[in-house]
């Protein structure tokens, strides 16, 4: 070779060898304002030590076969006594979670049949997992269940939002641990700067992924097997189509994954603005294995076509902290021509924690204040049902700017709320709809029927006590159509030894039968030939059936009469 052309080579290797570096520092710098942060190379080497030296201790924690097969877990010792401490403090069990191995085994929970389906798919998700202050081996099962779980190919990335967690070891430790263990799977990972709340915390995740599927998890589930085939295969046969797992309980003391058997339940939603169960009966003919319509989600674990998720509105941004974003979006998809379904054949598990483990920014009810958002905008008229349980939300300036959602829903053109509540949720019971009597109901003595503080899914007295000179929902009742004496999902049914209790509505009439006579205002119970009495009860007490007397404390008077209705 001449020297010419050495120096021609030369130059040749040093060009590649300049490109090849400005490559790599634009990759890296675009990384970093995507807010991709490479701890690997920020750290400095006494940070890996310690890092890796932290990481071996927890990894020595580790009790190979604890939680397997989803087993139920227990500990000994002062790791027993820590665990239950923890458990009261934070509603999980963290002490049992950092020995339960990160990668256990779960059994396959779907209903036999299941196994037979064969999936056609093609698209690949994103799974997004958004978190604040959760304890790192949670969010590491969550992660390495969706690794184990899902088939390489229909897996783009998991992309992984970091709410601006004040504990140090999502932040640092979580990176080297994905950096070190988990090196050559697609996982991102952002830090938000300052706390966004969880709506927006998605809609960050969402921003950054690419696959063609989004599929939302909170940061403590499990996938079980082929959890992700029966979504994915649903959207590509209808892209319209927003699907929910069954989402089965891992138990907060002892990380056991525990099902329902082969019953399954939807979303429904009470007039106070919360997320519901509906319960699907064991013999129902509608208890089938292929995607089953439902009016709502409990809205911390979703797929949806990416595409269509930017398309029909995302989130309302507005939406603060936790809460009512599950109701929105399952109101808006409805609405404005999607379709909400839950997959019986995807199953994955979730803690279900007794209360939050974390404080919101300036203790702002963001559940009641988000509600109310979407009550203003997809509501219509039946608001009015809400703003009952919530009147000082109503006109609250803390409910901040609507125009924004409003336009949406015009844009979209998006169906009423009572073609909502008519099609999608007919069974849902409206107070003061298809009902001869509803409000406030007062008998002798200034005293007024009052549920006496009832739970939401609890059985208790139907009692009376003082009237109040506000609208308390404690003391508003309906007589359905039916003839059901009822406040939301609760009937007052009569027993043999005549006291009369809140249970769950059954329609069957029966002891859930009642006849209002407008004339004496007396409630007949015609199962038992007797009337609702409040004779003797005091204060905060129980009624009970009674002989017919039509004396003043057999006299029932309702705020609002239908007396055409009679
Ligand atoms: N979360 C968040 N920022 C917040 C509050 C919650 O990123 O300000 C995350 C939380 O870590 C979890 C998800 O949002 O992964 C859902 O919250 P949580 O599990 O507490 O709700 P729940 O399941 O009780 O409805
Ligand atoms: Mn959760």
């Amino acid at each position: 070779m001449n020297t010419f052309g050495c120096i021609r080579l030369k130059r040749i290797y040093f060009k590649t060898f300049f490109i090849a570096a400005c490559v790599f520092l634009l990759i890296f710098y675009m990384k970093r304002l995507s807010g991709h942060i490479g701890n690997e190379i920020d750290l400095i080497p006494e940070e890996l030590k310690r890092f890796e030296l932290e990481l071996q201790e927890y990894e020595k924690g580790i009790m190979p076969l604890l939680g397997e097969n989803g087993e139920a877990a227990n500990l000994n010792g002062v790791d027993r006594v820590n665990g239950e401490a923890a458990l009261k403090k934070v509603a999980l069990n963290t002490v049992l979670s950092d020995r339960v191995p990160l990668n256990r085994t779960l059994k396959d929970p779907r209903h036999r049949k299941c196994r037979e389906f064969k999936y056609k798919t093609t698209l690949k998700a994103s799974v997004i997992i958004i978190f604040y202050n959760e304890l790192l081996s949670a969010v590491l099962r969550t992660i390495w269940s969706v690794i184990l779980q899902s088939p390489a190919n229909l897996l783009r990335e998991i992309i992984l939002v970091n709410d601006a967690s004040t504990d140090d070891k999502l932040n640092g430790l979580l990176q080297y641990y994905l950096d070190t263990r988990l090196k050559g799977h697609d996982i991102k990972l952002f830090h938000l700067k300052h706390r966004m709340g969880l709506i927006r915390a998605r809609l960050h995740g969402a921003r950054a992924a690419s696959g063609d599927v989004l599929i939302f998890l909170d940061a403590h589930c499990e996938a079980t097997k082929e959890w992700i085939e029966p979504l994915i295969a649903r959207i590509e046969e209808e892209r319209t189509a927003v699907l929910v797992p069954i989402i089965d309980v891992i138990e907060a003391n002892n990380l056991a994954y525990s099902t329902n058997g082969d019953s399954y339940q939807l979303g429904g939603f009470t007039w106070s603005g919360h997320f519901t169960w509906i319960d699907m009966q064991k013999d129902s003919d509608k208890l089938t294995l292929t995607p089953v319509k439902s009016p709502t989600m409990a809205g911390g674990l979703f797929a949806i076509d990416r595409k269509y998720f930017w398309e029909i509105g995302s989130y309302d941004e507005q939406m603060d902290g936790w809460g009512g974003e599950n109701l929105e979006m399952s109101f808006r998809i409805w609405q404005c021509g999607g379709r909400l379904e839950t997959v019986p054949c995807s199953r994955v598990g979730h803690i279900f924690r007794d209360f939050h483990p974390y404080s919101f920014p300036d203790n702002k009810d963001t559940h009641g204040i988000n509600t109310a958002r979407l009550a203003h905008v997809w509501m219509d008229d039946y608001k009015r049902l809400f703003f009952m349980y919530q009147p000082t939300l109503e006109d609250n300036p803390m409910i901040g700017d609507l125009a924004h959602r409003k336009q949406l829903r015009q844009k979209l053109r998006c169906k009423s709320f009572k073609w909502y509540l008519e099609n999608v949720y007919p069974e849902k019971f409206v107070p003061d709809e298809n009902v001869y009597a509803h409000g406030q109901v007062k008998t002798k003595n200034e005293m007024c029927l009052d549920d006496l503080q009832l739970g939401d899914d609890k059985v208790g007295p139907l009692g009376v006590y003082m009237c109040h000179d506000f609208l308390a929902m404690t003391q508003y009742f309906s007589l359905s159509f039916k003839g059901e004496l009822r406040k939301e999902n609760h009937c007052a049914e009569a027993f043999s030894n005549f006291n009369v209790q809140l249970t769950e509505c059954h329609s069957h009439k029966r002891e859930q039968f009642w006849k209002y006579f407008p004339e004496n205002r007396t409630l007949y119970n015609p199962s038992f030939r007797k009337c609702l009495s409040s004779e003797g009860v005091k204060n905060s007490g129980g009624l009970k059936l009674d002989f017919c007397k039509k004396k003043g404390y057999q006299e029932w008077t309702f705020t609002h009469l239908n007396l055409t209705a009679f």
